[in-house]
């Protein structure tokens, strides 16, 4: 086998071209605009279970699943039919609605983890309200991120770590003042003695620390549960909360997420994709004690026009609603494991250099010899080269991963084993011809 002609892209370069009039990069967030893969990026026409066709007709086996959300596949028939029929009411009131405490008490009887909620449109605006909960509960500023963790476009949260191992954090945006990110540490992943250290050198000023349930926004970082563990200890010995940032493993790893997974209470958690069936819903989390604190009951504010829409939670109660079903997830993760280890087989047998790290629902094709990769200096950027030849030979043979080799794959309820199969072997012919080129 060898590498396989392009598909036509004509239509999608197209609209590219005249995106490109309207938009920075013809796009409306950066990553879709196809710039560390080969191509003009595809424009997505529609979404059935768990394919996707573009503007110029070629279908694919989609496994970016709009970055998430769709744990269900595209245009599930329960979610499309939930949220067309609350749409015959109107599409926002601003006022409260029966819908938002259902798709709450969806949530909060089976999850051990939050007491009280607070619903908002997006992740970052959960992440961002957390934060401001975390600040105004302790009465302190400073928060620790970890490299290689993304927590969505928040001004504190665009923060990289600065030379040294504790240092106050340098923005890697342009327009977030130093000011901010003076206050926000950034931390190596796996690394307690730098834990240690900061919480030394910034005593009773640590607010939170937050990091991503499972780290899988710079490839699959997978934490070992001591280390996470060791981090709820040593902020409860320091009176810092604890936020997990559950957005992509929340509802994905199991319906409790990354906490029920480490068996470890997180203060405050965050949620988005998945929770929202698609549409734009994002939620932050806590006891009730800590939510207290949320304005109208207490002195931290937060809002939102659409927080809650009406459509928006119906998408919310059709998907939560399936994943509660006996089974869902046992199912989708024996799916998902199934298929990573196939491929991780058929590399070793041929002696290509990749790793598969998956858990749950989510999945990472690494370019590396290594066992694991835990912290964001453990990848090596070189090998991203091989991941722009693997995607354009996958596009080429229909299946659809997002573009960039640090982005994770999920599989859904709606891929079958013939269409991972049928993956499968488009995966291990792309792969023959990235290592035989
Ligand atoms: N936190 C995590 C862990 C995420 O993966 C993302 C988005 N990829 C966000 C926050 C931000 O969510 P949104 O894009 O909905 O604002």
């Amino acid at each position: 086998t060898g590498s396989k002609p392009d598909i036509s892209r004509e239509k999608s370069a197209e609209l590219y071209e005249k995106a490109k009039n309207y938009f920075p990069g013809g796009v409306n967030s950066p990553v879709r605009a196809f710039k560390s893969v080969y191509g003009t990026p595809l424009f997505i026409q529609k979404g059935d279970g768990c394919f996707v066709w573009d503007a110029d007709g070629n279908q694919f086996i989609d496994f970016c699943a709009s970055w998430g959300p769709l744990i269900l596949g595209h245009n599930n028939a329960k979610v499309r039919e939930k949220v067309t029929e609350v749409m015959q009411n109107g599409m926002s009131f601003g006022a409260p609605t029966a819908l938002e405490n259902e798709l709450a008490e969806l949530i909060i009887k089976n999850n051990r983890f939050v007491e009280k909620i607070r619903f908002t449109s997006s992740g970052t605006e959960a992440v961002m309200s957390a934060i401001r909960l975390a600040r105004g509960y302790t009465g302190r500023d400073k928060i620790i991120k970890f490299e290689g963790c993304y927590h969505g476009h928040t001004d504190s949260l665009l923060v990289k770590a600065g030379s040294g191992l504790v240092t106050f954090g340098e923005t890697s945006s342009a327009g977030v003042p130093k000011s901010f990110a003076q206050e926000t540490i950034v931390l190596p992943l796996n690394d307690t003695e730098a834990l240690k250290q900061a919480f030394d050198q910034f005593k009773d000023q640590v607010a939170a620390v937050i990091i991503e349930g499972i780290p899988a926004n710079n490839g699959l970082l997978m934490q070992d549960a001591a280390y996470i563990e060791f981090l709820q200890g040593i902020c409860k010995e320091n009176n810092a909360l604890l936020i997990f940032d559950e957005v992509i493993t929340g509802f994905r790893l199991g319906f409790e997420g990354a906490a029920a997974h480490y068996g470890v209470k997180p203060d405050i958690v965050t949620y988005g994709k998945i929770i929202g069936g698609g549409l734009p819903v994002g939620m932050y989390g806590a006891s009730a004690e800590i939510m207290g604190h949320i304005s109208p009951d207490g002195g931290v504010y937060q809002a939102g026009t659409l927080s809650g829409n009406p459509v928006a939670m119906a998408a919310g109660i059709a998907q939560l609603t399936e994943l509660l079903r006996s089974g869902f997830y046992k199912d989708l993760n024996n799916k998902t494991s199934e298929f990573a280890e196939s491929i991780q087989r058929f590399a070793t047998a041929r002696n290509y250099k990749i790793k598969v790290f998956y858990i749950g629902s989510i999945f990472w094709i690494a370019f590396t010899d290594k066992d694991k990769i835990q912290t964001a200096a453990d990848i090596d950027h070189n090998s991203m080269e091989k991941f722009k030849v693997m995607h354009r030979e996958l596009l080429n043979r229909g299946i659809y991963l997002g573009p960039s080799g640090y982005e994770v794959g999920f599989v859904s309820a709606a891929h079958t084993k013939i269409e991972l199969e049928k993956a499968k072997r488009a995966i291990f012919d792309s792969l023959d011809v990235v290592f035989r080129n």
